[in-house]
């Protein structure tokens, strides 16, 4: 599957540059940086002129130079020679720029039960980017080597949307998705990427923790086929205290998905004591019915000590397993438990007849049950897309 179809890119240069000679791994592995690559930032101010500066979307200017970014809900205020709460965005003489188009610091081939999409041609592959740059800060978050880290700091590569396109279709990928890090920051070269990839046939897909203004969701929309948004709590005190960000938004995000059309799974990282209460589950649960319906699949997947969270212990199975027991009480179809290898409840049952559709262990799909997107064996419709 990975052998190139052409001659423009071959495996051994995609590797060398995509970072593989720099500790980077192609296939299902996490994102580690070897140490030694992220620079502080005083060793890199002078580095500024390397910066390369694509026009941004979505904000309005103010007086004095000053601009409001209006890609996310933060607003930023950016005065001149500024940057927005992500860094990955300045303020330059008035006018607003990207500095991560065409920079991704990431490159992988995933499966795309990694993202984790359990619903979206399963089995398949996606080729995956990130950019550095987050505009949530997030104490446990499990890629905060670029996440919370200015371009300049960590080594990126150089790829057009169309050299990315390209590369996700000679390598057999179903979809590119933009992943890893917050997608909404490097939002330009993303939407760019999903036009390139929509000529060559191939799909896009967002993970995403929704803290998205509506317009640009709006208008990035049309060319996605998926959406994963990671809700980390129904609580807007632990959205304050442990993201650096807000429920409310991301509430409205997922609504505005569903208006869409679009399909959309959630994930629910669990994390003990902090947002793995029953009863707040309970509501949670009860929204999504409310809002959104029966049938969007939720991730309750396991916490590992990371980042500034180190000193909690990993997310007992028992609370996993009560999330996803609370969810099909409420109603939802689809529970599925995440990060525990060859949970049974992994796969996929039909709600119809119960039987097991779709076979995962960690990653990997055995078996899927599933014709014209009904359950095999009783009939029933499945939602998602399958073919
Ligand atoms: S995208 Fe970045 S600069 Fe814009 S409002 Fe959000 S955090 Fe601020």
């Amino acid at each position: 599957m990975l052998e190139p179809t052409g001659n423009e890119i071959c495996r051994r240069n995609f590797l060398k540059a995509s970072g593989f000679c720099l500790g980077y791994s192609l296939i299902g592995a996490p994102i580690s940086l070897p140490g030694g690559m992220i620079r502080p930032l005083s060793e890199v101010a002078a580095d500024n002129s390397k910066l390369e500066y694509h026009p941004a979307q979505f904000y309005k200017k103010l007086a004095d130079l000053e601009i409001e970014c209006e890609l996310c809900p933060r607003k930023c205020a950016v005065g001149d020679k500024e940057r927005g709460f992500c860094g990955v965005r300045e303020n330059k003489g008035g006018e607003y720029y990207t500095l991560v188009y065409g920079n991704p610091c990431s490159t992988n081939i995933d499966p795309i039960e990694k993202k984790p999409f359990f619903h979206f041609f399963p089995g398949s592959s996606a080729f995956s980017i990130a950019t550095a740059g987050c505009n949530l800060n997030c104490k446990f978050c499990q890629n905060w080597q670029i996440s919370q880290f200015r371009p300049e700091q960590i080594r990126s590569m150089k790829y057009s949307p169309d050299e990315i396109a390209s590369m996700a279709l000679q390598y057999g990928c179903r979809s590119i998705a933009y992943t890893y890090s917050e997608p909404t920051v490097f939002y330009e070269y993303m939407l760019d990427c999903a036009i390139a990839a929509e000529q060559r046939g191939v799909k896009s897909v967002m993970v995403s923790a929704g803290f998205i203004s509506p317009e640009p969701m709006k208008k990035l929309l049309p060319h996605l086929s998926a959406v994963k948004i990671d809700l980390k709590a129904f609580d807007q005190e632990y959205y304050s205290n442990i993201c650096n960000g807000e429920l409310k938004p991301v509430l409205d995000t997922l609504v505005l998905l569903k208006n869409s059309g679009i399909w959309f799974e959630i994930v629910y990282l669990m994390l003990p004591t902090l947002n793995d209460d029953p009863g707040k589950i309970s509501k949670l649960c009860s929204w999504i019915i409310d809002e959104l319906g029966p049938d969007i699949p939720i991730h309750f997947t396991r916490f590992h000590p990371e980042y500034l969270l180190k000193n909690l212990p990993s997310t007992p199975i028992a609370s996993l397993e009560q999330a996803c027991q609370i969810a099909r009480k409420t109603g939802l179809n689809y529970p599925y438990v995440g990060n525990v290898y060859g949970h049974k409840w992994e796969n996929t049952y039909c709600p119809g007849c119960q039987s097991e559709i779709i076979t995962r262990s960690g990653f990997q799909v055995s078996s899927i049950l599933i014709e014209n997107g009904r359950c095999k064996k009783c009939g029933r419709q499945i939602p998602g897309i399958w073919s």
